[in-house]
């Protein structure tokens, strides 16, 4: 037999597959994720499928005397990651911009202080693009950002900030000038300009028509290839251990044509699973595109709704006003249109993943569900988008009506503080994200990104999920008691997301007969204290029976 240890094997060049024959890995805490949590030992792959996990005596009688051997050196194998709910293609065009966010620069001056040693010496033929200032985290004494901070920074240079959360960009004056605004133009329909007291506008813009609007003009991000962006992105969500993203939602037939490409190319390493926005139906049949379409690699699944905004912005619909105000959010889409979407979504045989933040948005999607179901209608695991704010009451449905969720659970950790202080009050803000309360009623749920929201790897989203601790004050947990167990957090990104995306035949755990997708980590989750989780290093990723990593 062949034998090469670990080291040996990280020697060679990364190109090496095992796609050919039988490889038997053993030496390792193998927790395979299935319905017991069960541990092995060692693990054969042969072709692109998993032939046998257990002990080491076993999978070797099974794999056969000519596999090859590779020995794990102790490390531990889990399922290759899933991230439940990301934007790989617009997310990945937005990479042209700078991130200031909270996770660099804990107060806007700082953030200002480096966008203009980013910015010095460029002209008119430079772009200064940067993303993710958050005004809810990032503290800041003038309260506002205007063009005029901006002006400052970039006189010549057209500057746009893409605020956290992706609803408001702030931009200069040269950047105005370029999409033809001047000091009199009208908010054009469902749009607004921030202006100052003189009705100038101050460079803010909200609302889709001025959001896209600017997006239009941005030379370097309308240029941005995003194949071989892609391609270069999955390098990274592949050294995180990822294998897999769900895509919620994919937003036209052009984004589509994308994914289709991406999923053709073998440095592409990454399944795809996606749901298209309900909004651009038309467009969609006229493309003849619909789930069930695709491979085991990139597939349709359903369909996309958003019910409301975010709490962050003070969009996400809520039962009671946000603090100190009297503004109940804002309703997406109204309780008929969720109705009709979801009945008929399932017609069409679409799964349902249904955007949600505050706790009126969740009411309106479980009564639809209920009722769906209640006129006859099969809807298929109906799946909460974010369900970040939620009440024992809707828990209880939830679990009644077998409705499951996914987290955004940088919300915790990022906007924590925000959430707690300025948006909903020390109470309100314990009902966010409630992994340990899911847990113990029984409701499955799973981690996501929603990247680029977020950028979090799937093992920092476990240590966020664990600890609660806030970024902006590590020895401050928000909530204990909704901390979730590590076993539960490790399900959310691979089982539980499996199943969401109606894979779990395919991914998720690691059983005979599955796709052969796992990550080698240096140290057991389940072994390291909570708060070191995130660092844990992945030594290798495999998809398909090939390490891609
Ligand atoms: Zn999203």
């Amino acid at each position: 037999m062949k034998h090469l240890a670990l080291g040996s094997l990280m020697a060679l060049c990364s190109s090496m597959t095992f796609a050919e024959g039988t490889t038997v890995f053993i030496n390792a805490d193998i927790l395979t994720m299935d319905a017991d949590f069960t541990v092995a030992k060692a693990m054969a792959v042969r072709g692109d499928r998993i032939l046998s996990v257990g002990t080491e005596a076993q999978v070797r009688s099974e794999a056969g005397e000519d596999s090859s051997i590779v020995d794990l050196a102790g490390g531990t194998v889990l399922p290759g990651f899933i991230d439940a709910h990301t934007h790989p293609v617009g997310g990945g065009a937005s990479s042209v911009f700078d991130n200031v966010g909270i996770d660099r620069f804990s107060t806007v001056e700082e953030a200002l202080e480096y966008m203009k040693e980013a910015t010095e010496g460029q002209g008119p033929l430079n772009w200064a693009l940067f993303v993710n200032l958050d005004l809810a985290t990032q503290s800041f004494e003038d309260g506002l950002v205007t063009r005029e901070h901006l002006d400052e920074i970039a006189p010549d240079t057209p500057m746009v900030i893409w605020q956290a959360g992706g609803h408001k960009m702030t931009v200069n004056s040269v950047m105005l000038d370029l999409m033809g605004v001047s000091d009199d133009t009208p908010d054009p329909a469902g749009a607004q300009f921030g202006r100052f007291e003189d009705g100038r506008p101050d460079g803010n813009l909200s609302g889709a028509a001025l959001l896209f609007g600017a997006l239009g003009v941005i030379e370097p991000y309308n240029s941005y290839d995003r194949i071989e962006g892609s391609v270069a992105l999955a390098k990274e969500w592949n050294a995180q251990g990822l294998t897999t993203l769900g895509v919620a939602g994919v937003a036209s037939p052009k984004d589509w044509d994308v994914l289709t490409e991406l999923s053709a190319r073998d440095d592409f390493p990454l399944r795809t699973r996606n749901y298209l926005q309900w909004g651009g139906l038309v467009m969609w049949d006229q493309a003849g595109v619909a789930p069930g379409q695709g491979d085991d690699k990139s597939r349709i699944v359903g369909w996309k709704i958003s019910a409301d905004g975010s709490n962050q912005a003070f969009t996400g619909l809520q039962r009671e006003p946000y603090l100190n105000s009297d503004n109940l959010g804002l309703a997406y889409m109204s309780q008929e249109a969720i109705d009709s979407a979801v009945v008929k979504g399932t017609k069409r045989g679409g799964q349902m993943a249904m955007h949600g933040n505050g706790n009126a948005a969740i009411d309106n999607i479980i009564s639809s569900v209920q009722k769906a179901r209640e006129a006859g209608v099969d809807v298929v695991r109906p799946r909460i988008e974010h369900c970040s704010i939620t009440e024992d009451d809707q828990i209880a449905k939830l679990k009644e009506l077998d409705i499951s969720c996914s987290f955004l659970i940088a919300h915790v950790l990022y906007w924590g503080e925000a959430f707690r202080d300025t948006v909903f009050g020390p109470e309100k803000a314990l009902k966010l994200d409630r992994t340990g309360s899911f847990e113990r009623a029984g409701v499955p749920y799973s981690l996501h990104t929603d990247y680029s929201v977020s950028v979090l790897s799937p093992l920092e989203m476990v240590e966020a999920a664990v600890t609660r601790s806030l970024f902006t004050s590590p020895d401050t947990v928000l909530g204990e008691e909704e901390r979730a167990s590590v076993d539960m957090a490790l399900r959310a990104i691979t089982s539980v997301p499996a199943f969401q995306l109606l894979s779990e035949e395919e991914i998720g755990s690691l059983e005979v007969g599955k796709l052969a997708d796992f990550v080698v980590l240096a140290d057991n989750p389940r072994e390291v204290t909570p708060d070191e989780i995130g660092e844990i290093s992945v030594k290798q990723t495999w998809m398909n029976g090939k390490q891609v990593h």
